[in-house]
């Protein structure tokens, strides 16, 4: 477990995790929030943070439905290389530990700000994804979905790829870019079970993405107690009960082993 700090058992992981596992312990309705952290240990690469996107090239410029509807090369060959690494990509024990939280009773759902697909793939049944997902390709002329994986397997013979039935190159995956609305329904569920949960775990996002940032922080004022698990500090650990620096894939399983220990 890396560094570590708490509003109580300040000092002493072991201390930190098993306030934290007394906490779910008693969670009915618990809910997770997580981001871009929790799929590090799974070697994709954070947007900010040690090692993040953010270093190489401004996400807002890449990322952004302005620059997809002008030149959709452009955005598939920054893609490319990004699909590759999240398609190839498995759950780590992070994801899996939430898995168990769930199954335990703990955790009613999972609000992800990820569109790897990860906590479907390792077994959580309520997933809420907030920035949709980048397993599926939509064309934006004629409807046509398919997987994102057979989008993949051509981009070496065809940019920008075309669509199958169409023909049009505006294929676009099913993720929610700069710039363009989020998913009502998702968000409306998020906001909904954050007003009903009795714990928040937050794990694995910098809380600087917004509305996203905001579900904890409606948890905490509807009366549920939070929880920080993030590889830093975030603009929110002073609403913590319990915040703990360090990686989720270890410090997740340690919370589930004690929580049901
Ligand atoms: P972010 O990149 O802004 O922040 C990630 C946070 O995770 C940082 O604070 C970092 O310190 C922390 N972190 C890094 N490694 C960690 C680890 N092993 N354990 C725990 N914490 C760790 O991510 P965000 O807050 O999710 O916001 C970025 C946006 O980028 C989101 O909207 C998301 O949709 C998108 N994104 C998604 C993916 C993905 O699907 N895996 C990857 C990159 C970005």
């Amino acid at each position: 477990m890396g560094a570590v700090s708490g509003r109580q058992g300040d000092g002493d992981p072991r201390m930190t995790a098993q306030l934290a596992a007394e906490i779910l312990r008693g969670a009915r309705r618990g809910v997770a929030l997580t981001g871009a952290g929790i799929s590090a240990e799974s070697g994709i690469p954070t947007f900010r943070g040690e090692g993040g996107l953010w270093t190489k090239y401004d996400p807002v410029k890449v990322a952004s439905i302005d620059t997809f509807l002008a030149d959709p090369a452009a955005y598939w060959r920054v893609a490319r290389d990004r699909g590759s690494v999240a398609l190839a990509a498995r759950p780590n024990p992070g994801h899996i530990a939430l898995v168990a939280m769930e199954a335990a009773g703990h955790l009613a759902a999972v609000v992800t700000q990820n569109t790897d697909g990860l906590h479907q793939a390792s077994g959580s049944k309520r997933v809420i994804e907030l920035h949709g997902s980048g397993r599926t390709v939509e064309c934006l002329e004629c409807g046509r979905r398919e997987p994102r994986a057979d989008v993949q397997a051509r981009l070496d013979v065809e940019m920008p790829p075309k669509c199958r039935s169409c023909g049009g190159t505006m294929l676009k995956p099913t993720v929610v870019l700069f710039g363009e609305a989020m998913p009502v329904a998702a968000v409306t569920e998020a906001f909904e079970l954050a007003r009903q949960a009795d714990v928040v775990l937050v794990v694995g996002t910098s809380l600087v993405v917004h509305p996203a940032a905001e579900i904890p922080l409606e948890a905490v004022s509807s009366g549920a107690r939070m929880i920080v698990v993030n590889a830093e500090p975030t603009p929110f650990d002073r609403f913590a009960e319990v915040v703990i620096h360090g990686r989720s894939g270890e410090v997740l399983p340690e919370i589930a082993r004690l929580t049901d220990g």
